[in-house]
């Protein structure tokens, strides 16, 4: 009895010690418990220590951890779990005490006890994914209370928190051998993974891989002697492994409270399919990215691709793409200060209408930006190549990828923080198309025009720095367990040569952003907390064999001294709908008031 309460205190001072340290900022790194002052049995433990140590339950796996822009950590909740070890049986009928322990679990007697029974290798209380059920206070401190042989309450490491946010960002872990044996082969044979170690398959889990593996696994096992009876007083040993640098802490530039109240908008305004993203408006970082459908990072299911970030998946923009079209006008001269258009609603040909039936009449082009008018836009793109509006668009970072990159990835290869970024397209196959019919149709945003909606805040980001285009940032540093920096990730622009468009038309876009909420189709976020800007899209798309719409609206706020660049958009909406996007728009911004 006493060494079992012997060792109950010496796992209760490793859990402390083990809290002082993360409360400290530094871990501390036990090679193996010193055994020295439990040996009374006299037990050679190295010689022995095959014979007798059984199978080891992991607690940890020492993959490196994400954390918010503050510190605040994404992945790597630490819960308390309840772990079976496999003890003598004549040592573990308590009838009563077990009961009591199903009874403490709120789990089905029988069911706990054929689990109880079953364990002939150390097993932790799971649920159906495997996931261990994390313990209450009360419930681990009754439990312990039981003494039951075999059965401790653990701390564990649940890698993707119950309430965990961002993350269709993050993604998620699985096992890869194909991929082990590939590119971590010098790992392999040296032994710090195995086949079987879970590796990043999307999200940052995949494009952070080389920091986030660890220096080991955090594991307990348990010391019996040959007739299966714990060692008294060195039975349940902790193993971890002694490396003080690791695992790294990789620090995000998103902001966890930021995030959370985002996917929290876009549900509570309906958007089941869609996305958000909130830039930094003054470097382009990244403070949210939120996509629709969720998804539980335990229970993947590939085919239906909810796990898929649809904040760098490319869609139909709709009106969104005039931006474009007007700074591709204005930088080419072929539209004059002051010009008016005219529109009856009707382009005459190619199918092409105004969504105004009857007609905006006689408009100039800022207005025709501000009410979204199609009749303009398309004749305003007579006047231009569907070349010279391709270069534009690449110059402001449409149909390339925009997110942060460098060239030191594997095999010489270009390495990026964003997994599958899709880089969109203004023509089909990304070839400038001169036929009059298409380019028109381009020129509203339909055709073959697909931009992410990260492409898209981006764009907001161009215009509000005097048209110089930034490569966006998820991810800021990697650091060490001590905090010493391993990898700093500079803000960085688009490759300098060819890009950026000049600051006299960017100012004027997003003066035009202005009175689109002023004067134009974004009236409703004139009540809004700050004051607003943006452009509205409702792009025609089909959806399940029926029309549908994807509602855009990319914006910023304040106007008068902008912090945030979003972009809104939810997708396979019904035609004539309730605008969800704009909704959701003036809800963020809100929301980023006073934050
Ligand atoms: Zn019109």
């Amino acid at each position: 009895m006493r060494a079992v309460r012997q060792r109950r205190i010496w796992l209760g001072l490793l859990a402390i010690s083990l809290m002082m340290a993360v409360l400290l900022g530094r871990l501390v790194w036990i090679q193996v418990i010193d055994t020295g002052s439990f040996s009374r049995r006299e037990v050679d433990l190295v010689a022995n220590s095959v014979a007798q140590r059984e199978a080891g339950i992991e607690l940890d796996s020492g993959r490196g951890q994400f954390y918010d822009r503050n510190g605040l950590p994404l992945t790597g909740e630490r819960v308390r779990a309840l772990v079976v070890f496999p003890v003598r049986r004549t040592e573990r009928e308590d009838d009563a005490a077990l009961n009591e322990v199903a009874a403490i679990l709120r789990a089905d007697e029988s069911a706990w006890r054929e689990f109880y029974r079953s364990a002939d290798i150390p097993k932790m209380w799971a649920d159906d994914a495997g996931l261990p059920i994390p313990l209450t206070n009360e419930q681990a401190r009754r439990i312990a209370a039981l003494s039951i042989p075999g059965v401790e309450v653990m701390e564990t490491v649940r890698r993707y928190p119950a309430d965990a946010v961002a993350k269709h960002v993050i993604g998620f872990v699985g096992e890869n051998p194909q991929r082990i044996e590939t590119l971590f082969a010098d790992r392999l044979s040296s032994g710090a993974i195995s086949l079987s170690t879970r590796i990043g398959a999307a999200g940052l889990e995949k494009t952070m891989e080389r920091y986030l593996q660890g220096a080991g696994k955090t594991s307990v096992s348990l010391f019996t002697d040959g007739a299966r009876r714990p060692l008294s007083g060195l039975d349940v040993r902790l193993v971890r492994p002694n490396n003080p640098y690791y695992p790294l802490r990789v620090d995000l530039t998103i902001d966890a409270g930021i995030q959370r109240e985002v996917e929290r908008i876009l549900k509570s305004n309906g958007i089941a399919s869609g996305a958000a993203v909130v830039l930094d408006a003054a470097n382009g970082d990244v403070v949210a990215m939120a996509s629709l459908p969720d998804f539980d990072p335990y229970r993947i299911d590939l085919k239906d691709g909810s796990w898929g970030n649809k904040a760098l998946k490319a869609i139909t923009p709709g009106s969104v793409f005039k931006t474009v079209v007007a700074i591709a006008a204005l930088e080419e001269g072929v539209v004059s200060p002051g010009e008016t258009f005219h529109c009856d609603g009707d382009f005459g040909k190619y199918g092409l209408h105004c969504w105004l039936h009857g007609g905006h009449g006689t408009i100039t082009f800022d207005q025709a930006f501000a009410d979204s008018c199609n009749v303009v836009f398309a004749q305003v793109m007579q006047r231009l190549s569907g070349a010279k509006l391709q270069e534009v668009a690449e110059r402001l970072g449409l149909n390339r990828q925009v997110g942060w990159m460098t060239d030191d990835g594997e095999e010489g290869g270009v390495w990026r923080q964003f997994d599958s970024e899709e880089r969109g397209q203004i023509f089909a196959g990304r070839v400038p198309s001169e036929d009059e019919g298409v380019r028109v149709q381009t020129a509203i945003g339909q055709r073959d025009v697909l931009i992410s909606p990260l492409q898209a805040a981006n764009l907001v980001v161009t215009l509000l720095n005097g048209g110089e285009v930034r490569s966006p940032r998820i991810v800021r540093d990697v650091r060490y367990s001590t905090g010493t920096l391993v990898r700093f990730f500079p803000e960085r622009k688009l490759s300098a040569g060819d890009s950026g468009i000049s600051a006299e038309h960017a100012a004027t876009l997003a003066q035009w952003m202005r009175k689109v909420v002023l004067d134009g189709t974004g009236k409703s976020l004139r009540q809004a907390k700050w004051q607003l800007a943006g452009k509205s899209g409702t792009a025609e798309t089909i959806a399940n064999g029926k029309p549908a719409v994807h509602q855009w609206f990319v914006g910023y706020g304040p106007a008068d001294k902008p912090e945030y660049a979003v972009a809104v958009v939810a997708q396979n909406e019904p035609e004539n709908g309730v605008n969800r996007s704009i909704a959701a728009f003036r809800d963020i911004m809100d929301m980023l008031v006073g934050r």
